[in-house]
């Protein structure tokens, strides 16, 4: 795609100092996304018609998260493909049977879908589109505080690198954290937590777990602003409020439910109300609407008196995800995402036993001397 089909927009993101000798202050850093123009419809069409086609003679699947665009989402499900959080598009990428994935979402899902089927070709739409999480938590630094807490068990969510991984314990989705974080408690073992601060608070708040903490934070989520919000609920009395817990806690504590994306999913779905905010990146609007026809979803507000205006409740990196791109890397098999395969190795011991954590748990609730032999495992 030629550059005049894409604006570029500079991001600000936190990285913070929390090395043994650091003052735990954040620095603002600087990044940028590259998001493509929206197409026209016939193009839009032609573009649609394209990826179907290759998808068929490449043998290959499309992982999309809830995040990108609604038609890499419609088209990854109508193609035979998953849209999801990023640990079901972890599990579905490993267990099909496509030999080539097509991760529309940011760099940590496809280095984490390469890292668990390293046999096979995982594109991806940008290899630029991350995360501010991820770059918040430089794997140096990371190492460092790590070493500065050696009888801690460092548990990190899964929007970090290869390397922050490979460094970890366990590895964690927001669907699945107070989960192991609780069962790593009762085994009496204290956390060192990383990298999003708002989540590791609600996480500690909720479980009681000795935790230490890496200071970083979702761009998109920390925008969400509690005192604007609590204008929009008057406005709505009967609403819901859903709430992904990486926003501040002061939003966190007005939620009527607290979850993941496919928590908030399920929620919009079993709670008994016409109307619903939610506090999460506007990607999300598109499904809860789709499987939720009767219902209405209100954004929850990112501005007001108190706000900084880097964000609109949506992930500029998620939004690099476009339909000419999808087609481009599958017809010429650029953008692949590649793993060190040492580095790979040893980043899937965290992965894998979140997985096995997460399997166990759909059976009931998870013993101890499981959770201890999957964590020696
Ligand atoms: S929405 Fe936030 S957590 Fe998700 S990829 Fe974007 S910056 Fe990272």
């Amino acid at each position: 795609m030629s550059d005049s089909a894409l604006a570029i927009k500079a991001v600000d993101y936190e990285q913070p100092d929390n090395s043994p000798t650091g003052g735990a202050v954040c620095a603002t850093k600087h990044a940028w996304a590259r998001v493509p123009v929206e197409p026209g419809p016939a193009e839009r069409a032609a573009l649609k018609d394209k990826i179907r086609r290759l998808l068929k003679e490449k043998n290959a699947v499309m992982v999309s998260h809830y995040y990108v665009h609604p038609d890499l989402q419609d088209l990854a499900e109508e193609t035979g493909g998953i849209v999801s959080d990023s640990l079901e598009m972890a599990r579905f990428g490993r267990d099909h049977a496509a030999t080539t994935l097509v991760v529309s979402g940011v760099r940590f899902m496809g280095e984490t879908s390469k890292i668990l089927s390293p046999e096979k070709r995982v594109l991806m739409p940008d290899l630029d589109a991350t995360c501010s999480l991820d770059l918040g938590c430089p794997v140096d630094e990371f190492s460092a505080f790590c070493d500065a807490h050696p009888d801690r068990t460092v548990v990190v969510y899964a929007n970090t690198s290869a390397a922050v991984k490979a460094r970890s314990d366990w590895l964690v989705t927001s669907s699945c954290a107070l989960d192991i974080v609780k069962a790593l408690k009762d085994q009496g073992q204290k956390i060192l937590w990383a990298p999003d601060r708002h989540l590791g608070g609600y996480i500690q708040r909720e479980t009681g777990a000795d935790m230490v903490m890496w200071g970083g934070s979702c761009i998109v989520h920390d925008e969400f602003k509690a005192f604007e919000l609590e204008e929009l609920m008057h406005e709505h009395p009967g609403a819901k409020l859903l709430v992904h817990p990486e926003s501040p806690a002061a939003v966190v504590a007005l939620a009527d439910a607290v979850g993941s994306t496919s928590g908030i999913l399920n929620a919009a779905r079993e709670m008994d109300a016409k109307t619903f905010i939610v506090a999460t990146d506007n990607g999300m609007m598109h499904k809860l609407r789709t499987l939720n026809p009767g219902k209405t979803f209100l954004e929850a507000p990112t501005a007001g008196n108190s706000a900084t205006c880097k964000s609109c409740a949506h992930c500029p990196w998620m939004a690099m995800n476009g339909l000419a791109d999808v087609a481009r890397v599958l017809e010429t098999g650029a953008n692949e995402v590649h793993v060190d395969p040492a580095l790979g190795l040893r980043a899937r011991v965290p992965i894998d036993r979140m997985l096995a954590f997460t399997a166990a748990l759909k059976q009931g609730p998870v013993p101890g001397s499981l959770v201890a032999h999957i964590g020696a495992a």
